[in-house]
C-alpha cells in the first residue's frame, strides 16, 4: 500500500511515549500525536493548520545553533506547561518537515517553586518589617510596596504604583527627585529626606536610603529603598539643638556676667578705696577738711554708681523665660506706654516721635513696653547737637515675623561697634557725654531674644541709626 511521507511518521509517531508535534518546513502543524492530547488536552483536529509559534509553544530559552531548546506551551485547560524542545528537520525526501520532540521539563518547574517560596518569604519578610519598603524596575517605576508603606499612605497599591507615589510626596521636597536622576544614571547608593503624606493628612518626615538592584547575571533590574519615619527623632534633636543653643547663651551670659562684675563693679569701688585712702592720709596729716569733703563726694559718687550698676544688674537677671505669661499684646499701646514714661525726656529735647499702626503679637507686656521705652529714650539721648531729634517706628512683615525698626536722625554709630553695643554694660562714650551705664541695650536683646526674635543695627555714622528688631506673628 502506498503511503505519503506524513502517513509513515504518523505511523511511526502515534504510539510514541513523548510528545510530538510534525510541522511542514513552514511550521504549519500538521500533526500531533496521542502523547501530545495527554500533555496539552488539545486534540489534533484542533492544533493542524496552525503554526506551531501561535498557539502553542513559546519560546523562551534559545540555545543558539542547538535544536534543543526550552518553551512554554499552553494547555488547553488555559495552563502552561514548561517543556524541553527538541527539534528534528527531516530531509527532502520527507519534504523538510519539522518533528519537534517535547518532554516535560519537571526541573524547571522545581526551579518555579523554589522562586516562588524565595519570593513568598521575601514579601512575607517584608511586610513583617517596620521599615517600608519599595522596589522599582530598570525603568525606576514602581511596582512593589510593603504593607508598612501601604499602611502609612494608606491608598491602596494601584494609586501609588509606577509614578503615582509621587503625589504624596510634599510639593516643596519633589525637586529632591530631580536632583536625584544623575546617581540613579550612575547606578549609586542614596539617601534622601522629604516629606510623605500619611494617612491621616499629616506630613512627616521620612528617611530613605535607595539601593541599586542587579540579576544574578549583572543586569540592572531597579531601585530597592527602605524608609523610616525620622519626624520624631527629627523633633528631638532640634529640641535638643534648641537646649544646647540655650545653654551656649546662658554660658555666654555667665561669662558677661564675671566679666562685669571683675572689671565694671571693680571700677567704683577702686575709686572708693583710693579716696578713702587719702582722706585717712588727710585726717592723719590735718590738712584742710574742704580737701576732705571733696573727696568724700566723690567716695558717694562711687557708691551711687556701683548701687545703679548692681541695681540694673539685678534687673537684668531677672529677665528669664521662666513664668512669662505671654499673651496678645497690641504694640500701639506698648509703644505709647513707652512714650507716656518718656514724656520728661521728649519734652526736654522738643523730640518729634512717629509711628506706622502697629500689629498686636504674642508677648510679655511690661518686657516689650521696657524695649521700645529703651529704644526710643537712646534715640533722643544720642541726638545731634544741631537736629531735633526725629524718631520714627515703623514695622515690615514677612511670613513668619514682624520686622521692627526704631530710627533716629542721631549721632549715628561707626558699623565697627554695631555688635559691641548689645553687650552689657558696653558704651561707646564717657559718662560725661552722655549718661547711662550700659545696659539699655543688652536688655533689649535679651527681651527679643526671650520672644524668640533677633535685634541688629544699621547706621550712618553722623547722620542717625535704625535699630530693627523681630518678633514671631
Ligand atoms: P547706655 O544708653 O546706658 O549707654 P545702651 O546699652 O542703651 O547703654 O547703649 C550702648 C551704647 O550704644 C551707647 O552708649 C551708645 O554709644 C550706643 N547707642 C545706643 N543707642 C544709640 C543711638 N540711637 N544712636 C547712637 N548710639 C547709640
Amino acid at each position: 500500500m502506498y503511503q505519503t511521507a506524513l502517513d509513515q511518521l504518523v505511523l511511526l509517531f502515534e504510539p510514541y511515549a513523548e510528545a510530538v508535534v510534525v510541522a511542514d518546513a513552514n511550521n504549519t502543524v500538521l500533526y500531533v500525536n496521542p502523547a501530545f492530547t495527554a500533555l496539552t488536552g488539545y486534540q489534533c483536529s484542533e492544533v493542524t493548520g496552525k503554526r506551531h509559534t501561535d498557539l502553542l509553544i513559546v519560546r523562551v530559552n534559545y540555545h543558539v545553533n542547538t535544536d534543543r531548546w526550552e518553551a512554554r506551551i499552553n494547555t488547553k485547560t488555559n495552563g502552561q506547561l514548561w517543556v524541553r524542545v527538541s527539534e528534528t528537520r527531516l530531509g527532502e525526501e520527507w519534504d523538510g518537515k519539522i518533528i519537534y520532540t517535547l518532554v516535560e521539563n519537571h526541573g524547571l518547574e522545581q526551579l518555579k517553586g523554589l522562586l516562588k517560596e524565595s519570593e513568598t518569604r521575601f514579601s512575607s519578610l517584608a511586610d513583617a518589617s517596620p521599615v517600608m519598603i519599595w522596589m522599582t524596575d530598570p525603568d525606576n517605576l514602581c511596582f512593589y510596596l510593603n504593607k508598612a508603606w501601604l499602611e502609612f499612605t494608606g491608598k491602596p497599591l494601584e494609586e501609588q504604583v509606577g509614578v503615582g507615589w509621587l503625589k504624596l510626596v510634599h510639593d516643596e521636597d519633589l525637586n529632591k527627585f530631580n536632583d536625584l536622576n544623575d546617581l540613579l544614571q550612575e547606578r549609586r547608593q542614596y539617601s534622601l529626606e522629604y516629606r510623605l503624606l500619611r494617612k491621616d493628612g499629616v506630613y512627616r518626615h521620612i528617611m530613605e536610603i535607595g539601593t541599586p538592584r542587579y540579576l544574578p547575571d549583572g543586569t540592572y533590574a531597579g531601585y530597592m529603598g527602605s524608609c523610616l519615619d525620622i519626624t520624631d527623632l527629627k523633633k528631638a534633636q532640634h529640641e535638643l539643638a534648641n537646649y544646647t543653643a540655650e545653654l551656649k547663651r546662658s554660658n555666654e551670659e555667665l561669662e558677661q556676667f564675671a566679666y562685669v562684675a571683675s572689671h565694671d563693679l571693680q571700677e567704683p569701688l577702686r575709686m572708693i578705696s583710693s579716696y578713702i585712702q587719702l582722706i585717712k592720709k588727710n585726717l592723719e596729716t590735718g590738712r584742710p577738711p574742704q580737701e576732705t569733703f571733696e573727696f568724700m563726694n566723690f567716695v558717694t559718687d562711687a557708691v551711687a554708681r556701683m548701687q545703679m550698676l548692681i541695681s540694673d544688674l539685678l534687673q537684668f537677671s531677672r529677665l528669664n523665660r521662666k513664668g512669662l505669661p505671654f499673651a496678645p499684646v497690641d504694640l500701639n499701646a506698648v509703644a505709647n506706654a513707652a512714650i507716656i514714661n518718656l514724656t520728661q525726656r521728649i519734652s526736654e529735647n522738643n523730640a518729634k516721635i512717629t509711628l506706622d499702626n502697629l500689629p498686636t503679637v504674642t508677648g510679655e507686656r511690661s518686657q516689650l513696653t521696657r524695649l521700645f521705652q529703651n529704644l526710643i529714650d537712646n534715640a533722643i539721648k544720642f541726638r545731634s547737637p544741631d537736629r531735633i531729634p526725629e524718631v520714627h517706628i515703623s514695622v515690615k512683615e514677612d511670613e513668619n515675623r514682624y520686622v521692627f525698626c526704631v530710627s533716629d536722625n542721631g549721632i549715628g554709630i561707626e558699623d565697627k561697634h554695631y555688635h559691641r553695643i548689645f553687650v552689657i554694660f558696653q558704651r561707646l562714650h564717657a559718662r560725661s557725654e552722655y549718661e547711662g551705664t550700659g545696659i539699655g541695650l543688652a536688655i533689649c536683646r535679651k527681651i527679643v531674644e526671650l520672644h524668640g526674635g533677633e535685634i541688629w543695627v544699621d547706621s550712618c555714622y553722623g547722620k542717625g541709626s535704625c535699630f530693627y528688631f523681630t518678633l514671631k506673628k
